[in-house]
């Protein structure tokens, strides 16, 4: 960070230090010299906006560091813009601590939905929305086309039309893409705008065994990276717990999962089989998950007694979350994608065009700029 921002150590410890210390004049302050130095700064000739982020990387290190850096990090180096990477390494505490909602992350969505219908909203579940066009008809200004899904998200056949004043769509990108827009929906700037931010992909299997046997190798709880294709992993915490995630590749790691995709889904004669509500995993990637577990802690242990196996999708349809492509005005593009038609009440509120892609932060933060830029809602208490 140094090589590519020069103060920036010093300047990311001043601002958060006065968050921390409730001193709002001194952060704007920090921030307003870290924003200044990321003007000035070059990378190989080239402004640090037009920058990607393995350029920084190869800037500042040898081929051997370059080499660890992508071996032990457990992420694959994504190939995103260094300027909004680096805008979200200086606004995370330099001792931030990761911790996750007691009852798991599902119960942040699920509240939120209890308070949506607590106020009156109703969700219409197996609704895929397909078009958007213009009407002149009283009702609306929007008419919206949805594609009826049936309990496994199989499209029945049968479509459905409303008119709507107000249009919030909470997609990202790769659904976005496909919705066929009549024309004049959208500004000129759209189609542009939406591939601002690249897609990611990730996989995640998940194994259970008879007994947590990780625990004789000293490993309790935490995350592991290897260089192997599991590329990380993480062991549960708890009692008896014996699972694990036994395997998280992202980006141009997940490709070497693809060849089992075609294979029977993993059984366990007697056993659990895969996990309630869980996709199947194939049983190719269970069995050689297993053998490179087993190979990375020096084990001989048995067969996992369940699997399970969750794919976002493979771009540029689906991705699991996205970064910022390099030389983007992010700050223009995301404002244009909070109200893509100007002067219609439509707006995007997404995880994608956020100051931190790929988060709930982020997505939590556009939904609140478009509620107070555009439904004049008071600044909740808990915004910083
Ligand atoms: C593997 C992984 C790890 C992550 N880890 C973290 C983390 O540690 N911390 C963190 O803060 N964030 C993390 N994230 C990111 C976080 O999960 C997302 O930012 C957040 O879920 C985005 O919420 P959203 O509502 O904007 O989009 P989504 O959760 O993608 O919801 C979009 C919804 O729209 C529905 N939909 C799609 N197309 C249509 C259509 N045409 N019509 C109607 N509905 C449609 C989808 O079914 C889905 O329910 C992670 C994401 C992944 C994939």
């Amino acid at each position: 960070m140094e090589a590519a921002v020069p103060g920036f150590g010093r300047l990311r410890e001043i601002y958060h230090r006065a968050v921390r210390d409730q001193r709002p004049a001194g952060a704007v302050s920090a921030q307003a010299r870290y924003r200044a130095a990321c003007r000035k700064a070059m990378v190989q000739g080239e402004p640090l906006e037009k920058a990607s982020w393995p350029q920084v990387l190869a800037a500042a290190l040898d081929r051997e560091a370059l080499r660890l850096v992508a071996d032990t990090g457990g992420y694959d180096v994504h190939t995103g813009g260094a300027a909004a990477w680096i805008d979200v390494l200086f606004h995370t505490p330099p001792l931030a601590e990761y911790v996750t909602l007691s009852c798991g992350m599902q119960s942040l969505p699920r509240a939120l939905h209890s308070a949506f219908e607590g106020a009156g909203g109703r969700t219409r579940w197996g609704h895929r929305l397909c078009r958007i066009a213009l009407t002149e008809r009283a009702e609306g200004p929007y008419e919206l086309t949805f594609a009826l899904e049936d309990r496994m998200g199989r499209d029945t056949g049968h479509r459905k039309r409303i008119q709507a004043d107000t249009v919030v769509l909470a997609l990202p990108q790769g659904p976005l893409r496909r919705i066929e827009a009549g024309p004049e929906v959208f500004s000129r700037f759209w189609r542009e705008d939406l591939e601002a931010v690249e897609p990611v992909r990730a996989v995640k299997l998940f194994l259970a065994y008879d007994e947590p046997w990780w625990r004789a190798c000293g490993v309790e709880t935490g995350r592991s990276t290897t260089d192997l294709p599991l590329r990380q992993l993480w062991y549960a915490p708890g009692g008896a717990s014996r699972l694990l995630l036994a395997a998280y590749p992202s980006g141009p790691s997940t490709a070497f999962w693809d060849r089992f995709d075609t294979g029977p889904s993993y059984q366990v004669p007697g056993g659990m089989g895969a996990f309630r509500a869980g996709p199947a995993a194939p049983a190719g990637a269970v069995d050689y998950a297993h053998e490179l577990l087993c190979r990375m802690h020096r084990v001989r242990a048995h067969p996992p007694v369940a699997a399970c196996w969750q794919d976002w999708g493979r771009p540029p349809y689906s991705a699991a979350w996205h970064m910022w492509r390099a030389g983007q005005a992010r700050e223009e593009v995301a404002a244009r994608m909070r109200a893509p038609a100007p002067g219609g009440s439509l707006h995007v509120v997404s995880d994608c065009w956020t100051v931190d892609p790929g988060s709930i932060p982020g997505t939590l933060g556009c939904a609140e700029q478009v509620l107070q830029e555009y439904f004049a809602l008071p600044r909740p208490p808990w915004t910083s």
